[in-house]
C-alpha cells in the first residue's frame, strides 16, 4: 500500500511539475513577446531566403508601413543584409552570432526619408541558423543634429563657405587625386585690397553683405569639383582640383580679378572693390596642404605690391625678400609696447630774428639690432599695416609732453610741429585725439602745428576740409609739408584752413643757381605771403639758400645748416643757448643782411 501510495504521489508530483514548467514557458513567451512588441527599436524577422516574417510595432511605426504591406517585394523600405555586402544566406553562416550593424537609409510610406542604424543578427533555433533578426533604430533626428554641428565646424557663418578646417581637408583630397591622376592642384589666396577702409566707412553691417557677395560671385566662377572657401576676414582661397595646365589657373585667376571688380550696390551705395591673388601649384610649388597656402599667401603679398587687381605666382627666389618683410611688420608691430619709437627734433629758425622759433617732431625706431631706422624705412609699412594712427598719436603725445616741458623748464615757447599721416587726417576722431593730447600734456594749442603732406591732403580734399577747419578752430595751426611734391595748384590749397606753407627741400637745393628753382621758390614764397600764409624753406643747408631767401623774405628756414634732428635732450641745450649751431657757418656777407 505504501508503494502505491508513493508512486502515485511521485506521478502527481511528476505532472505538476510538468505543468508549472508549461506555465513558465508560456509565462517567458508571453515577456518575450510583449519585449518585441513594445520595443521602442523596430524589431522583424527575416527567413533565409531574405523573406519578412513577422515585424513589431515600432517597425511599422518607423516606416510608415504596416508588416503586411512590407511583405510585398515591391516595398523596398527596409534595408537587406545585402547592404553589408553579403546575401542573406552567407550573412547568416558568417555573422557566428555576432550582430552586423550598418546605417542605412530609406523613403517613408508619406515619401519623407528616414535614417536608421540597423543590425543583423542569426536567429537560431535548436543550434540552426534559420534565419534573421533584425534591429532597426530611427536616427533621422540625431543624423540630422549631427550634421548641423558638423556643417558649423566646417563653415564659415557668414558666408556659408567652407572654412579652414574644411579647405584643408579638401586641399588634401584635390592634393591625393592629382598624384593619381597625374594632374596638379592650383590654390588661388585672394585678399580684397582696401577692405578695411570700406568696412571701417560703412560699417560692418555692410561689410558683412559686401563680403557675402563676393562669395556667392566667387562660388560661380569655378566648377562643382573645386572649392571656395574663406579663411576669415577678407581673404579667400580657391582650389582648383585636377588642373589640366597652369594657362587654366591663370585663366581662372583673371576671370576672378573681374568679377570682383565689378561695381557692388549695396544700400544705395555703388563699390568697387578690388583683390590680390596669390597662386601656388601641386606639385611643382609644394606637396602638403601647409606648404601650398604658405607659398600662395606670399604670393599674394607680392601681388599686392605690384598694386590693385593683380595675380601673381609664387616664385621661390620671393621667398627671402617676403618673409624678411614679414618679420619687420611683426618686429614694428611691437616696437610701439617695447618702447622702441624715440623723437628727434629738428629746429625751424627765424629768418628775422635769428632765433629758434620751433621745432619739428621727427619719429625714429631704435631697432635692437638694426640700429636707428629713418622713417622713410618704416612709416609706409606702419601705414600699410594699419598702425600709423597708433604710432601717429604716441608721437602725438609725446612731442607735446616734450614742448611743456621745456616750457615748464622756463625755456622761451615755440612751437612744436608734429607730422600727420593721410589716415590720421582721414580717420574719425583725429579732433579728440589732438585735444586730448593738448589736455593732458597741458600744452597751449597755440604751440601746436600738425603738418601734413600735399599728396595726403588732395587725397580727399572735401573731407580733409572740414577735419582741418574743426582743428584750426581749437587754435592747433595747420601746416603744409612737402609743397610741391604733389600736384595741387597754389588756387587749390587756397581753400583749405592753412596758416603755413612748407616749400619742398627737391626746391630749395637749387636756388642759388638753377634759375627755374629760383623762378619757382620766389613765386611760391610771393603767392603764398599774399594769402597770408607763414612760408619755410626745407632743407636748408648752404649760405647762398639762406641768401635766397631773405632776399625773398622767406619766413622761416629748417635744415641741417642750422641743425640735423636731434634728441630732445640735446634739443633742450641748443634751445636754451637760443641759437643754432649752423649760424657758425654761414658767413659774414649773410649775417650781414640780418
Ligand atoms: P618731413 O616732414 O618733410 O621732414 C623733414 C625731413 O627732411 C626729415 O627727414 C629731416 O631729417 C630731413 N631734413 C631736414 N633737414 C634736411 C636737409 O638740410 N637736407 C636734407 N636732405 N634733409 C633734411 P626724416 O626725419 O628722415 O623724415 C622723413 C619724413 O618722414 C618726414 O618728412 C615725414 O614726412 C615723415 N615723418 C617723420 N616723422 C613722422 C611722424 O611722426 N609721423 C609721420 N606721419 N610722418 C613722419
Ligand atoms: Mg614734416
Ligand atoms: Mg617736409
Amino acid at each position: 500500500l505504501i508503494s502505491t501510495v508513493r508512486s502515485a504521489l511521485r506521478g502527481r508530483l511528476r505532472q505538476y511539475q510538468m505543468r508549472k514548467s508549461q506555465q513558465q514557458l508560456r509565462e517567458s513567451e508571453q515577456r518575450f513577446k510583449s519585449l518585441f512588441e513594445h520595443h521602442p527599436d523596430g524589431i522583424f524577422v527575416r527567413d533565409l531566403s531574405g523573406k519578412l516574417i513577422s515585424g513589431n510595432k515600432a517597425i511599422e511605426e518607423i516606416t510608415g508601413y504596416t508588416i503586411e504591406e512590407l511583405q510585398q517585394e515591391a516595398v523596398p523600405t527596409l534595408a537587406m543584409p545585402e547592404e553589408v555586402g553579403l546575401a542573406p544566406k552567407e550573412f547568416a553562416k558568417t555573422s557566428d552570432g555576432n550582430p552586423k550593424k550598418f546605417r542605412t537609409s530609406s523613403v517613408r510610406k508619406d515619401g519623407s526619408t528616414v535614417e536608421m542604424e540597423l543590425a543583423y543578427l542569426p536567429l537560431i533555433i535548436n543550434g540552426e541558423i534559420t534565419g534573421m533578426h533584425g534591429i532597426a533604430r530611427d536616427v533621422t533626428q540625431a543624423r540630422n543634429y549631427e550634421r548641423r554641428i558638423e556643417h558649423l565646424a566646417n563653415h564659415d557663418v557668414l558666408t556659408g563657405l567652407p572654412n579652414r578646417l574644411l579647405l584643408t581637408d579638401r586641399l588634401q583630397q584635390a592634393i591625393d587625386q592629382s598624384r593619381r591622376n597625374g594632374t596638379q592642384t592650383g590654390v588661388l589666396f585672394l585678399d580684397l585690397n582696401r577692405f578695411k577702409q570700406v568696412n571701417d566707412s560703412l560699417g560692418h553691417d555692410l561689410g558683412d553683405l559686401l563680403l557675402e557677395k563676393i562669395a556667392s560671385r566667387l562660388k560661380h566662377l569655378v566648377r562643382e569639383s573645386d572649392t571656395v572657401a574663406r579663411l576669415g576676414g577678407d581673404e579667400f582661397v580657391l582650389v582648383l582640383a585636377d588642373l589640366d595646365s597652369i594657362e587654366t589657373m591663370a585663366a581662372v585667376a583673371e576671370k576672378v580679378l573681374e568679377s570682383v571688380a565689378a561695381p557692388i550696390s549695396l544700400a544705395g551705395h555703388e563699390l568697387n572693390i578690388t583683390t590680390s591673388i596669390g597662386g601656388s601649384v601641386f606639385p611643382k610649388d609644394g606637396h602638403d596642404v601647409a606648404t601650398l597656402l604658405k607659398h600662395a599667401d606670399l604670393a599674394m603679398y607680392q601681388a599686392k605690391e605690384l598694386g590693385s587687381a593683380s595675380f601673381r605666382f609664387y616664385d621661390p627666389a620671393m621667398n627671402i625678400k617676403i618673409l624678411e618683410r614679414l618679420l619687420t611688420e611683426s618686429a614694428l608691430r611691437r616696437a610701439l609696447e617695447k618702447n622702441e619709437f624715440t623723437i628727434y627734433y629738428q629746429p625751424r629758425v627765424c629768418t628775422t630774428h635769428r632765433s629758434i622759433i620751433g621745432v619739428e617732431a621727427l619719429v625714429r625706431w631704435k631697432h635692437p639690432e638694426k640700429g636707428l631706422i629713418a622713417p622713410a624705412d618704416f612709416i609706409p609699412l606702419a601705414e600699410e599695416i594699419g598702425m600709423i594712427s597708433q604710432l601717429g598719436e604716441w608721437v602725438l603725445r609725446t612731442a607735446c609732453v616734450q614742448n611743456q616741458a621745456w616750457q615748464n623748464a622756463g625755456l622761451p615757447p615755440i612751437k612744436m610741429a608734429v607730422n600727420l599721416s593721410a589716415q590720421q587726417l582721414h580717420s574719425s576722431g583725429i579732433e579728440k585725439t589732438v585735444a586730448s593730447a593738448l589736455e593732458s600734456s597741458g600744452l597751449n594749442a597755440q604751440y601746436l602745428e600738425l603738418e601734413i603732406t600735399e599728396t595726403s591732403l588732395m587725397q580727399d580734399i572735401d573731407s580733409s576740409y572740414q577735419t582741418l577747419l574743426d582743428i584750426r578752430n581749437t587754435g592747433v595751426s595747420i601746416s603744409i609739408d612737402d609743397f610741391g611734391t604733389g600736384y595741387s595748384s597754389l588756387s587749390h590749397i587756397k581753400r583749405l584752413p592753412l596758416n603755413t606753407l612748407k616749400i619742398d627741400k627737391s626746391f630749395i637745393r637749387d636756388i642759388a643757381s638753377d634759375r627755374n628753382d629760383a623762378a619757382i621758390v620766389g613765386a611760391t614764397i610771393a603767392m603764398a605771403r599774399h594769402m597770408d600764409l607763414k612760408v619755410v624753406a626745407e632743407g636748408v643747408t648752404a649760405p647762398a639758400q639762406v641768401r635766397f631767401l631773405m632776399e625773398h623774405a622767406c619766413h622761416e628756414m629748417q635744415g641741417y645748416l642750422f641743425s640735423p634732428p636731434l634728441p630732445a635732450a640735446e634739443m633742450g641745450i641748443m634751445l636754451r643757448q637760443g641759437l643754432s649751431r649752423g649760424y657758425e657757418y654761414i658767413g659774414e656777407s649773410v649775417l650781414a643782411m640780418w
